[in-house]
This record gives C-alpha cells, sequence and structure tokens, in this order.
C-alpha cells in the first residue's frame, strides 16, 4: 500500500545509506581523496536504523534497500541485515554493493534475510576498472557476483553508469553478457551530483543512444519484466537468459512514479535524492522520540516529497557526496 504523497505516489520504499565510506574512489562517485568523513558517533547505530524501519514499516514501507558508501564496509552488516529482515511488514530486502567484498559475505547475508544483490560494475576490463575505480580489482567483483549466484541473492542486478571517454564502447559487451548469463544489466545515465558534479556533465551519455547501439549491434529488444523494477525500462534480447535496463534520470525523469524515501548515513530522512531538502531523524531519536513519533517525522517527508527534480534547470544539489545520501 504504502503512504500517499501529495502528488498521489505511494511510498513504499526506504533506501537506507549505511556508511558514508567506500572502499573504492569512483571517478564520478568520489574525489580521490575521498570526501570528508562523519565521526562514528554521527552515524545512526543499527538499533536507531531498526527503530526507524519499524516507524517506516508502520506507514506501509514494505521494501528497504542498504547502500552507501560501500554497505560491506560497516562493521556488523550482517548483524544489522538481521534485524531489518526481522520487522514485521518488510517484504523486500536489498542491498546495492560494489560487490569487492561480496565474495566473503554473500551466503552469511543470505542466511541473514538478504534477498537480493544489485552489484555496481561499470567495466569488463581489469586496467579499465583500476581507472574507473582509481583503487579496485576487477576480479574481486567478478567472484562476488559468482557467490552471490551460488547464495541465492537473485535476481542479481549489474548497475553500469555509461561514461564516455571511460566506458561507452563496452555497452554492447555487457548487453551481449545477458543472453548467455542470466544477469540484468541496467545501464545509467551518470548524474552531476556529489563532489564530481561538474566533470560528470562531460562524460554523460544518452540512454537512447546506448538502446540504439545495442540494437545496430544485437538486435531487436523485447520489452520485458523484472522483480522489483523500479525506475528502469526493462527489455531483452530474443532468446537471452537475462535482460537488459535503462535508467534514464536525465533524458527523461521517472519522478512521477517515484515510490521512494532515502535515509542518509547520519540519519537524516531526503525526500528526493536530487533536492538538498532533509529532514533531521537523527536528533529525534537522541532526544527520545518514540516509534509513534519518528512515524509521524517520515509522514511529515513523505507529504513534502518534490513532484520532480530540477537537474535540467541548472540547480545542482549542494554536493552532499553520493556515498552518503546512498546513491
Ligand atoms: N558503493 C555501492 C555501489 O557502488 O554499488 C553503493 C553506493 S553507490 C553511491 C550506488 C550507485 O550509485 C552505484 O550503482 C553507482 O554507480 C551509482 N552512482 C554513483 N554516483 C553516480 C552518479 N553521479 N550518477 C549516476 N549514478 C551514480
Ligand atoms: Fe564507492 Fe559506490 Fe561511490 Fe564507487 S559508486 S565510490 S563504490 S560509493
Amino acid at each position: 500500500m504504502g503512504c500517499i504523497d501529495a502528488y498521489n505516489r505511494s511510498i513504499s520504499y526506504l533506501r537506507i545509506s549505511v556508511t558514508d565510506r567506500c572502499n573504492l574512489r569512483c571517478i564520478y562517485c568520489m574525489p580521490e581523496e575521498g570526501i570528508p568523513l562523519k565521526p562514528h558517533s554521527e552515524l545512526l547505530t543499527f538499533e536507531e536504523i531498526t527503530k526507524i524501519v519499524r516507524a517506516a514499516a508502520s506507514l506501509g514501507i514494505t521494501k528497504i534497500r542498504l547502500t552507501g558508501g560501500e554497505p560491506l564496509t560497516r562493521k556488523g552488516i550482517v548483524d544489522l541485515v538481521r534485524m531489518i529482515a526481522s520487522v514485521p511488514g518488510i517484504e523486500d530486502l536489498a542491498m546495492t554493493t560494489n560487490g569487492v567484498l561480496l565474495q566473503h559475505f554473500a551466503h552469511k547475508l543470505k542466511e541473514a534475510g538478504l534477498k537480493r544483490v544489485n552489484v555496481s560494475l561499470d567495466t569488463l576490463k581489469p586496467e579499465r576498472f583500476r581507472r574507473i575505480t582509481r583503487v579496485g580489482n576487477l576480479e574481486d567483483v567478478i567472484k562476488g557476483i559468482e557467490e552471490a549466484r551460488k547464495a541465492g541473492l537473485t535476481p542479481i542486478k549489474i548497475n553500469m553508469v555509461v561514461l564516455e571517454g571511460f566506458n561507452r564502447d563496452e555497452v554492447v559487451d555487457f548487453a551481449r553478457l545477458t543472453i548467455s548469463e542470466e544477469w540484468h544489466v541496467r545501464f545509467i545515465e551518470v548524474m552531476p551530483v556529489g563532489a564530481e558534479a561538474e566533470g560528470n556533465l562531460g562524460q554523460y551519455v544518452s540512454m537512447k543512444e546506448v538502446r540504439e547501439e545495442i540494437e545496430r549491434a544485437l538486435g531487436p529488444l523485447i520489452p520485458a519484466s523484472l522483480k522489483g523494477s523500479g525506475p528502469a525500462r526493462y527489455f531483452r534480447l530474443e532468446g537471452a537468459k537475462g535482460t537488459i535496463g535503462f535508467i534514464t534520470p536525465i533524458s527523461e525523469h521517472f519522478c512521477y512514479q517515484c515510490n521512494r524515501l532515502r535515509l542518509t548515513s547520519d540519519g537524516r530522512i531526503r525526500p528526493c535524492l536530487l533536492s538538498d531538502f532533509e529532514i533531521d531523524l537523527k536528533s529525534a531519536i537522541r532526544s527520545g522520540a518514540t516509534e509513534e513519533e519518528i512515524a509521524e517525522i517520515i509522514k511529515e517527508a513523505v507529504r513534502l516529497k518534490p513532484e520532480r527534480h530540477q537537474l535540467e534547470a541548472s540547480s545542482f544539489p549542494s554536493g552532499r557526496a553520493m556515498a552518503e545520501i546512498g546513491g
């Protein structure tokens, strides 16, 4: 059901950034030296996060995604998964990860109640992976995806941010992978947000171009559907095991069907990724707010969710990093 906002959207999905820390430094997300980190005391504790999830569930939120920063770098993350999975009303619990540590966690996460993972992977070439992430090792991610598959954290979605001058020439290779593997590859338009906002503008590639390129090389894309599909539009190549999705925050905004709220790693509810408006929940919790009072604050955030983002009107958000907000 969800909680209805001022534009008649049913809000049923909460994305939680569990840490602002990350073990990679992707060029479109973080500067090489990283972002100024919040002291641990400013991050929500697991008990606080779970209390917020309970309050959200009482309003009809049924789906939670853990993200970051890199969620697998948060100490005790498996315990947090277990705590959230046991909240009545939470039907779907997923994670977005860069996959670097996934090979070590996949089975434990599944056992704790995680349902599935989205893995961010922008290239299939080892040196290029190092260039885009500055520090990462491609093989770790491939092993992570394989372990996630074995653990049953499926369907596994692979997120590829398409970047001019970095990986654009690999879109057909990624699309081809969906023929033989049950991979659900989602191509994403890079957004001018966070510390790297200006640089990202020059790397933008529209999904229209990506789609045309794939169809020229591999044949027509047939409309398909996928569980928990969110803002992506899905297609399938003839006879393919996996699917291909396109996420178009810039060329074709999907705000009219946005069903989500975000919780930042330092405890603020953010109704829209691309607007800096936030409501502080952490102070309320730390001054003793009850679950009902927290639910009231969440309702207020839903009420104030903007109708749509204003990116193309050139008012970029002030530069909170994606890692803090939970991209
Ligand atoms: N560290 C995890 C990961 O990389 O999957 C979770 C956090 S990351 C911020 C979540 C997603 O946001 C990733 O798929 C990443 O590629 C995407 N992302 C980060 N910065 C972006 C940007 N400027 N434009 C589009 N997507 C972005
Ligand atoms: Fe880290 Fe994810 Fe940002 Fe890459 S996209 S720097 S993995 S938070």
